[in-house]
């Protein structure tokens, strides 16, 4: 999950903790379903979006691959996106849409079919993360969202996952795995940079989580792997 903003553009007033009160609750998306079409390069999954997934799901990343997911190119690193080329009319206040660039997942009544264990990015909007040194910081897109959000939340409650501290420090490792690929990738020549994209596929997204067994553990020992 990397939104590419630049760090000199925003300040500090906009940057927020995890423990921080922001306007985030907004009554219910009911008739907006804005955000969950043609979203373009913004809605890839890490691997704990997968481990989500497949646990939720009941099935494995190839399985789910085909339907709801693509790989495509980001900065150099192959990674799985949300798809959204659903076409679909969503019903809704007895008026219909007719929608072409739908995520996979929206159905018919314009609501998330997996809103329990939607990837991070779907559950973090309307905030970023911003990556500044070895952390990150939130930030509040504000005029993203369709509707006024008026109800202040923590930031840690709004994200609503388990083990949050962790969290928190398997997004930095993350990050920083990641990273350190892409901020080489323009040097490395196309042989080597297809190897590590192959590596890190099948390392972190093809080779299937055992979903009863704890996700941070399986991601370190996988990164020690690698
Ligand atoms: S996963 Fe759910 S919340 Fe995220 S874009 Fe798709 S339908 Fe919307
Ligand atoms: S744009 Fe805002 S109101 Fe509309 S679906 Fe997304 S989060 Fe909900």
């Amino acid at each position: 999950m990397i939104r590419d903003m630049n760090i000199n553009d925003i300040t500090e007033d906009k940057l927020f903790g995890p423990n921080d009160m922001v306007k985030l609750g907004v009554d219910d998306c009911n008739g907006c379903h804005a955000c969950c079409l043609d979203t373009g390069d913004t809605l890839n999954l890490d691997p704990y979006d997968v481990f989500r997934l497949e646990a939720g799901l009941g099935l494995g990343f190839s399985n789910i691959l085909p339907n709801h997911l693509e790989l495509r190119v980001a900065d150099g690193l192959i990674m799985p996106f949300l798809k959204m080329d659903k076409e679909l009319t969503i019903k809704c206040h007895e008026t219909e849409v007719k929608e072409t660039s739908a995520c996979s997942f929206l159905n018919s009544e314009g609501r998330c079919d997996i809103h329990e264990h939607r990837p991070a990015i779907c559950r973090l909007f309307p905030l970023g993360r911003i990556y500044m040194g070895d952390g990150h910081k939130y930030l509040l897109m504000e005029d993203e969202c369709k509707k006024d959000r008026h109800v202040k939340v923590k930031i840690k409650k709004w994200l609503n996952t388990e083990n949050f501290a962790k969290y928190e420090e398997y997004v930095d490792h993350w990050h920083a795995l990641v990273k350190s690929v892409t901020s080489r990738a323009k040097e490395m020549d196309e042989q080597a940079l297809k190897s590590i994209n192959m590596l890190i596929l099948q390392t972190f997204y093809f080779t299937d989580y055992d979903v009863s067994r704890d996700f941070y553990e399986q991601f370190y020992e996988r990164c020690k792997k690698m």
